[in-house]
């Protein structure tokens, strides 16, 4: 019996010894963090992330006047607020501290980076100036440190956006706002004051499907019609349903919900408003126009339509935004699904050439590609966490320690951020807010950010 109960106490011992670092603190990494946390298997859970500010994409890909979304990042918090597991922020992995460096100081190294890349049309003109991918247009409005800052062409009256997801209607709908509805968000006073000189009055959504396939969601698409100066215009050609529609709707209500709202838009009368958003439904870019930047997609429709003969139009554009879904990027030193654009794994755990990476797990969207909402990666990285505490008992112990590696950063002078650092970037944000009487404005340059945090810690 005393034997037993000594073997308990060893193995409680060598548990609580055990290290964890996860790294990215987005939604699917702060989750894991969140999981891991409760399980109290481990002395140290460390989180690092290449940017200063914590919360992925739920502070640089959630729309800034969606602000409610926003407010899952206190949820996310939780971790740090709460217990002392410590936050590494500026601290790229690749850059600063190399994969290697993590597995020899933690037992446990957890990769959620997502994605912030783009999927590619493979169409031509497709590189022409003022063809963007829409992760990027999302980075410089939601103000992240490492976006380059879009300049909007000068022409700009019409804008196209492929693809039938939300991040094509965030997109749409901030190009196609009210500028001065922007005032009171998140977003980066350059960028507001960008959208202010904007001369857009029409932005194309062109989908290569039907409303019944579309994959928007419907407070999202709601919120289309409710736009003040804008109308929504709809060819109902497009909307004639097939046999494989009328299925998809019996069995997604998602689908009823998109063919209605979408069905009593096409039924409007147009209001003369200033602004435009046309949807295109069954259609596909062909190719982008241009001779030095873009000026048209010639489209191309994807069934045979209703009341006119299937053949190639062209939308007149000087800019135009792929929405067709995020990609994520290779991590140096594991293996990585080019056609995916994912870690292959097998329930997080990192597989190489069909054997496991002991010790190295990944979540998120570079785990299981880029769906679902900001809640998805909650089972997701429960899933994760079950596999890594499964696992636990039979992973070799590090040599080194994580004390070791803060100290290794210590030497070469990396702007290690704190989680007391994020919180004076915070109220330094909020600060530049209150005069608006809106939500804190995010700083998009690392520059500044170094240097409030400097000032501020003095
Ligand atoms: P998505 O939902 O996968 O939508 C991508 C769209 O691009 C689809 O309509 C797809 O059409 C189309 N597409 C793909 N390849 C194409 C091609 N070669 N040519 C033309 N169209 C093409 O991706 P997303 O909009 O990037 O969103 C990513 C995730 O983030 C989703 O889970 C989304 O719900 C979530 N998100 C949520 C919110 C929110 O809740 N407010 C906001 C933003 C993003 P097919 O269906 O025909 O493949």
């Amino acid at each position: 019996m005393a034997q037993i109960w000594l073997y308990g106490l060893m193995e409680e011992e060598h548990a609580m010894g055990r290290t964890a670092a996860i790294v990215g603190a987005g939604p699917a990494g702060l989750y894991l963090l969140a999981n891991l946390l409760e399980a109290d298997a481990f002395r140290q859970v460390d989180v690092f992330e290449a940017v200063p500010a914590p919360f992925g994409l739920v502070r640089y890909g959630v729309a800034p006047d969606h602000p409610k979304t926003r407010t899952i990042s206190k949820v996310l918090a939780a971790g740090f607020e709460y217990t002392d597991a410590h936050y590494f922020g500026n601290v790229m992995v690749g850059r600063d501290v190399s994969l290697e460096e993590l597995r020899r100081n933690y037992d446990v190294v957890a990769f959620s980076t997502g994605m912030r890349g783009d999927r590619s049309l493979g169409i031509p003109g497709e590189d022409l100036p003022g063809s963007i991918g829409a992760s990027e247009l999302v980075a410089w409005y939601t103000g992240h440190p490492d976006a380059p800052k879009v300049s909007l062409p000068e022409n700009l009256q019409s804008a196209v956006v492929i693809g039938a997801g939300n991040v094509a209607l965030d997109v749409a709908r901030i190009l196609a706002r009210d500028p001065e509805d922007l005032v009171t968000t998140s977003m980066p006073r350059p960028v507001v004051d960008t959208l202010k000189a904007s001369t857009i009055t029409d932005v194309h959504v062109v989908a290569r499907r039907g409303p019944a396939q579309a994959k928007f969601s419907s407070p999202e698409l709601r919120e289309i019609g409710k736009l003040d100066g804008v109308d929504v215009v709809i060819d109902p050609d497009d909307l004639v349903l097939s046999h494989d529609d009328e299925a998809e709707i019996e069995s997604r209500r998602q689908a009823k919900t998109t063919v209605k709202v979408i069905g009593e838009w096409s039924e409007r009368s147009p209001s003369n408003a200033e602004r435009r958003i046309h949807f295109h439904f069954w259609r596909r870019p062909a190719r982008i126009l241009g001779v030095t930047t873009v000026d048209g997609v010639e489209v191309e429709p994807t069934r045979e339509p209703a009341s006119t003969p299937a053949r190639p139009t062209t939308l007149p554009a000087q800019m135009v935004v792929r929405a067709i879904g995020y990609r994520g990027a290779p991590v140096p030193g594991l293996p990585f699904d080019d056609a995916s654009g994912t870690i292959p794994s097998d329930d997080g755990r990192v597989v190489d050439q069909g054997r496991p990476v002991a010790g190295v797990y990944v979540t998120g969207w570079l785990r299981r590609g880029p769906t679902g909402v900001i809640g998805t990666n909650r089972p997701d990285a429960g899933q994760v966490a079950a596999s890594i505490l499964g696992d636990l008992p039979d992973l070799a112990e590090p040599e080194g320690s994580p004390e070791e590696l803060a100290a290794l950063l210590n030497e070469r002078d990396a702007h290690r951020l704190t989680w007391e650092d994020w919180h004076r970037l915070e109220s330094y944000e909020a600060e530049l807010g209150r005069p608006h009487g809106g939500d804190p404005i995010v700083v998009d340059d690392l520059e500044t950010v170094l240097r409030v945090i400097a000032a501020t810690s003095e």
